[in-house]
């Protein structure tokens, strides 16, 4: 469904991409994990065309989408941090996107009442805590009934009651045949919503697999010792 071919970039002469090829599968949740700096919201700005790659190929639904923008209305995006024009209100702010995508809002309302969000709509951005920027920016992701969702870091910021019931609702999407990107520092968070892991060290992918297979291949009984082991220098990979 999603597939990267020999991806390079660099930000000046810093590799931040290092050929990296990977497939996402289709109706799975994808766990992009690696430490600080080592290149997930690159490899998510480059699949949302945000960031154009030095060298390779990406390709959705077989089709290449350097220099295409049609395919992004079949993704709904959630940034690690969003910024919003500070003077609308929530309500203003969903029906911009809206008008701006073209597209009608789907299962919105919902959305609205599991991130208990109702009594923010008529509040300007600006007045709202970090934690109800981030339920608005999670509700524009999936309010558009998209194919692909990918979230940067979802819950980060969450009260635990708004995080659980969007946790709930990704599973829900997941079910439903949706194709989704996450990355998260929250361990138990990629224990309960992941299928598959992408781990990535210093711009390349050293593990690319079933959560369960990275667990086993570990030695490790949690994944959070899992990761922790693979981090290290002198991990044998075999
Ligand atoms: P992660 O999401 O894994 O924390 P990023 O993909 O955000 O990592 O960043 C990888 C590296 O690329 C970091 O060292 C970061 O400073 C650098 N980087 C990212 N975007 C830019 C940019 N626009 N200009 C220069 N360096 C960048």
């Amino acid at each position: 469904m999603i597939e990267l071919k020999n991806i390079e970039k660099s930000f000046g002469k810093y590799q931040v991409l290092k050929d990296i090829s990977l497939n996402i599968e289709p109706g799975k949740i994808t766990a992009i994990v690696g430490p600080n700096g080592s290149g997930k919201t690159t490899i998510i700005k480059s699949i949302l065309g945000l960031v154009k790659p030095d060298k390779g190929e990406i390709l959705i639904n077989n089709k290449s989408v350097i220099k295409e923008h049609l395919y992004r209305k079949d993704i709904g995006y959630m940034p690690q941090v969003a910024s919003f024009p500070d003077n609308l209100t929530v309500t203003e702010v969903f029906n911009m996107i809206s008008d701006l995508r073209k597209q009608s809002v789907n299962g919105n309302a919902n959305l609205i009442n599991i991130l208990q969000l109702e009594s923010e709509m008529n509040k300007k951005i600006k007045t709202l805590s970090g934690g109800n920027k981030q339920k608005v920016s999670a509700c524009i992701a999936l309010m558009f009934d998209p194919k692909i969702i990918i979230l940067d870091e979802p819950t980060a910021g969450l009260d635990p009651v708004a995080s659980a019931n969007l946790k709930k609702k990704i599973i829900e999407q997941r079910d439903a045949g949706k194709t989704i990107i996450l990355t998260s520092h929250i361990m138990t968070e990629i224990e309960e919503l992941s299928d598959n892991i992408l781990f990535l060290i210093e711009g390349k992918i050293v593990f690319d697999g079933t959560l369960k297979n990275l667990v086993e291949l570990s030695g490790q009984a949690k994944l959070e010792n899992a990761i922790a082991a693979m981090m290290d220098k002198d991990f044998k990979w075999n």
